[in-house]
């Protein structure tokens, strides 16, 4: 399969059908497609970041095979390539929410996560905002161990581009209620809670894509109402790119 064509094809068609499902039933009416920051979020962050840290984790990937020669010793290329997108998606989804919960509770690792935070119009999009720093790091504990183990270049496609659209779809402006579904499959319900005003910065349901690390570990936070309004209670945090980079190192 052409997966070079597929990946982008998937994640544009993804984008179209959420931003589609966002105008016919949103979660805070209101919101709009060009909110504030919609230009650094797309441009800034999913256009040119992605474009350098995609090219700058492949390469320091490449070096570190290239030291270890890990690579060459196929570990998981004889498994079916449906078990390898499962063993590393269930693997990288355990990493990341302790990781993210860990950033939540660090004084250093949040200041490379409130970027993320600061979103006030939860939407597609808000997912795409994180810091370079916050991406390198978890981009290549991702990518790493799939390319050292000997993953089919096929399965790290096929990841991407599912991290892609559940990205968005965590974040979208969709009011879904998906029942018993939530406690395996994480999806706005919940991930729009972690962005609440509220209880952003103390932090509660840490999950990407499966919701059950929040239940198994007591994070979970579903209440029957909405929250009051999304983003940071720091009124200093900046707009722009480059702003939203530096404010991290500030003294
Ligand atoms: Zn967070
Ligand atoms: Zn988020």
């Amino acid at each position: 399969m052409r997966w070079d064509i597929l990946a982008p094809a998937i994640t544009i068609g993804s984008t179209f059908v959420l931003v589609a499902l966002e105008r016919r039933f949103p979660y805070t009416p209101g919101q709009r497609l060009l909110r504030p920051g919609f230009f650094t979020d797309v441009i800034g962050y999913g256009i040119v970041q992605s474009w350098i840290l995609g090219n700058t984790i492949g390469w320091l990937i490449g070096r570190l095979d290239a030291a270890t020669g890990l690579s060459r010793l196929h570990l998981v290329s004889a498994w079916p390539m449906w078990l390898q997108l499962l063993f590393f998606l269930v693997e990288h989804d355990l990493y990341i929410y302790l990781f993210h919960r860990w950033q939540h509770h660090n004084a250093f690792l949040w200041r490379i996560h409130e970027a993320h935070h600061s979103v006030k119009d939860v939407d597609w999009l808000a997912g795409a905002r994180s810091h370079s720093l916050e991406i390198l790091t978890n981009q290549t504990i991702e990518f790493a161990p799939m390319v050292l183990l000997g993953a089919s270049p096929e399965v790290v496609v096929i990841k991407a581009t599912v991290d892609a659209v559940w990205g968005m779809w965590i974040h979208s402006n969709i009011d879904v209620r998906t029942g018993w579904l939530q406690r395996i499959v994480n999806g706005p319900e919940m991930h729009r809670w972690h962005h609440a005003i509220e209880i952003t910065e103390g932090g509660i349901n840490f999950s990407t894509k499966l919701a059950i690390w929040d239940w198994l570990f007591g994070t979970a936070h579903l209440p029957a109402h909405k929250p009051a309004g999304f983003g940071l209670t720091d009124e200093r945090f900046p707009t722009g790119y480059l702003r939203q980079h530096l404010y991290a190192f500030r003294s």
